[in-house]
């Protein structure tokens, strides 16, 4: 880096504000205290309590030589990435606010935010893999997931190999193997591990401390990061980065926005493997919008309390649906039948969540009859938001799914899949029994 200019002639870098403490004498603050402040200073906007919302393009520099040593961050010339403000679809501020605070609920070096949960999937797989690549996923996933490894990487020569949820170790050795050979075969490598957990809407739960095991066994940590799409129970609930995963994928739209209001996405983990993602997110685009940002830092600050509400009337909701006759089970994450799957979850999470299927005795027609019966709850695809959801996966999100993948997956047509809100439990309770006398 011979023309590099001496960063002693580049001026303070203004960018991040001062951060405040994460700790106060010997005591670490949460991430729900964290919310209210972390990554924004308000003697830099006014004294705005919350941070505006920066609706530009593009950021003056404070003279050339800063422009020169910014552009070096932003294309990699110089490690450590972009010092400054530069362009609205590399980095701007609501989006780095918000980026710290998604690293800290993770426990992550970085994160990264995209304008929704498939464009961080789609730029994370495209950023990992080369012509000949294989790709080794858990299945089911997300339905757009599937067909984004199946379909569009398939176009680049890039190949997969899936594992059910809940593989063993000795199952994830004979899969890494496999993926080994198909990658050799193919003239590619084995660059991305990617899982979803729990599945959907099926919730089951892949152990992802078996998944790092197999991983480390069989191939070079450095170049073969563990992703884990964690939509479902993240923040809260499960901690991928903890059990091994080096990068968490969310579709924030879900749990963290919170309210139904809004899409977007984030990627976050080792900081080496997010710059790659990064590099082509500047390239590509795909970054939240201000606005959305903003959002979301709105959201955030109270996450922890939607979310343990919400799970606190999901544990009710489903022990009155367990017993009532016209239900047949539950596929719900704090009554789990199987004792692997009760081990997995034991060692890996935090709480139940409050997405989950419910079976009801009948078919089709009387899951229909049940969904157009609910006075409350609501009819409608995602999750996560302050008010209950409820849909029929087989003829809605997973349409277009085989038939023989449905039974596999165990999607079949007596599902009805829920997500709990915020609302008063008793009164949704008060909603499903007489939805069910229309059964
Ligand atoms: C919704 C969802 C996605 C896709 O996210 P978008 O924000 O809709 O693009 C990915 N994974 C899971 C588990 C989801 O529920």
């Amino acid at each position: 880096m011979t023309d590099a200019i001496d960063p002693t002639d580049a001026p303070t870098p203004r960018r991040k504000p001062k951060q405040p403490k994460t700790s106060l004498g010997g005591h670490t603050l949460k991430p729900s205290t964290q919310m209210m402040g972390y990554g924004f200073d308000p003697a830099l906007s006014e004294g705005s309590l919350k941070s505006p919302i920066f609706l530009t393009s593009t950021f003056a520099f404070e003279s050339a030589a800063a422009g020169k040593r910014h552009f070096e961050g932003i294309t990699g010339k110089r490690p450590g990435g972009a010092e400054g403000l530069v362009y609205s679809r590399f980095n701007a501020p609501n989006q780095e606010i918000l980026e710290d605070r998604l690293a800290i609920w993770d426990g992550a070096e970085e994160a990264l935010s995209f304008s929704s949960g498939m464009t961080a999937i789609a730029i994370l797989m495209l950023a990992a893999c080369k012509a000949g690549d294989v790709i080794v996923h858990s299945g089911p996933l997300y339905a757009a997931s599937e067909g984004f490894v199946a379909k569009t990487m398939a176009k680049y020569g890039v190949t997969y190999v899936d594992f059910p949820a809940g593989a063993t170790r000795e199952e994830l050795d004979a899969v890494m193997a496999k993926a080994k050979a198909q990658a050799e075969a193919q003239g590619g490598e084995v660059p991305l591990i990617y899982l979803e957990s729990p599945g959907n809407p099926t919730n089951a739960l892949v152990d992802i401390e078996a998944v790092r095991g197999a991983r480390d066994a069989h191939f070079d940590a450095d170049a073969c990061p563990i992703a884990i799409d964690n939509t479902f129970l993240g923040p809260l609930w499960q901690r991928p980065l903890d059990h091994g995963a080096d990068l968490v994928v969310y579709s924030l739209t879900k749990y963290v926005g919170g309210h139904s209001d809004l899409v977007a996405g984030s990627v976050s983990g080792k900081k080496r493997f997010i710059d790659a993602i990064r590099a082509l997110r500047n390239t590509m685009g795909g970054i939240a919008d201000p606005n959305t940002a903003w959002m979301l830092c709105r959201s955030l600050e109270t996450v922890e309390l939607r979310m343990q509400r919400a799970g606190e009337n999901a544990q009710k909701v489903c022990e009155f649906l367990s017993q009532h006759p016209k239900v047949e089970g539950l596929g719900y994450l704090g009554m789990i039948k199987d004792a692997r799957q009760q081990d997995i979850y034991d060692r890996h999470c935090l709480g139940a969540g409050s997405t989950f299927s419910v079976f009801i005795k009948g078919g089709e027609a009387e899951c229909f009859r049940f969904l157009d019966a609910l006075k409350i709850a609501k009819l409608a695809v995602s999750l996560g938001g302050t008010e209950t959801l409820a849909s029929h996966p087989a003829a809605m999100t997973h349409l277009s799914v085989p038939q023989e993948r449905k039974d596999a997956l165990g999607i079949t047509d007596n599902l009805v899949r829920i997500s709990i809100g915020i609302e008063d439990a008793n009164d949704l309770i008060a909603d499903f029994e007489q939805a069910l006398e229309h059964v």
